[in-house]
């Protein structure tokens, strides 16, 4: 190993260890993970914002993906519709005036998909939805800081406290995440063919 890569994996424990919220964040194995990226197989974006990245994402563990505007936003594990929001103008700035879709899983987590295109979302309310399903196009609604991407993250329960979120491996992922698994600000992800959820959920039990 390089003396720069041992010096930056030293800063980053130092990082994470300082940090009550990544104290004892574990990533699950990617291998064996529910979710996949949430766009469709063959297309490659980069992280915006990390977990953590102290300009909107401080203390949260939530991936921004950098996408062009109107790209597709695809679901990253199956579920039921909870909640959507698909009438807030693109131009709306307002904190929680993003169009999204939030979907609960078979355990009872919830993933939340914000900033999506004004009407653009495909699905409603109790809709039961597939991995890899087409969710809605990626916009920049809300507080998105007028730059096109789509928020990702998954929650323990219906609270949606920033306290209460999960770190989350994508299971057809490409791409370097860091030592501890974190994807990294600035990289490119593509995500490739997977298997169907179903065998996924199954060996899980
Ligand atoms: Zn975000």
């Amino acid at each position: 190993m390089k003396i720069s890569t041992k010096i930056r994996i030293f800063f980053l424990l130092i990082f994470i260890g300082c940090d009550p919220v990544f104290r004892d964040i574990q990533f699950p194995d990617p291998k064996t993970s529910p979710y996949v990226l949430p766009f469709p197989v063959g297309e490659t974006h980069d992280i915006f914002q990390s977990y953590n990245n102290k300009q909107g994402h401080k203390n949260r563990l939530a991936y921004d993906f950098s996408m062009p505007l109107g790209s597709p936003i695809t679901a990253s594990r199956g579920g039921i519709v909870i909640a959507i929001e698909n009438n807030y103008k693109d131009s709306d700035r307002k904190p929680g005036h993003n169009n999204r879709v939030v979907i609960q899983h078979s355990d009872s987590t919830l993933a939340w998909y914000a900033h999506l295109q004004k009407g653009s979302v495909t699905v409603t309310r109790h809709d039961t939805v597939k991995i890899g399903q087409l969710l809605g196009l990626c916009g920049l609604s809300g507080r998105s800081g007028g730059v096109p991407h789509l928020h990702f993250e998954v929650f323990r329960s219906l609270l949606y406290h920033y306290g209460d979120a999960l770190p989350v491996s994508f299971r057809n992922l490409s791409g370097l995440a860091d030592s501890i698994g974190m994807l990294l600000r600035g990289r490119k992800y593509t995500s490739l063919p997977f298997d169907d959820e179903l065998i996924i959920e199954s060996e899980l039990k």
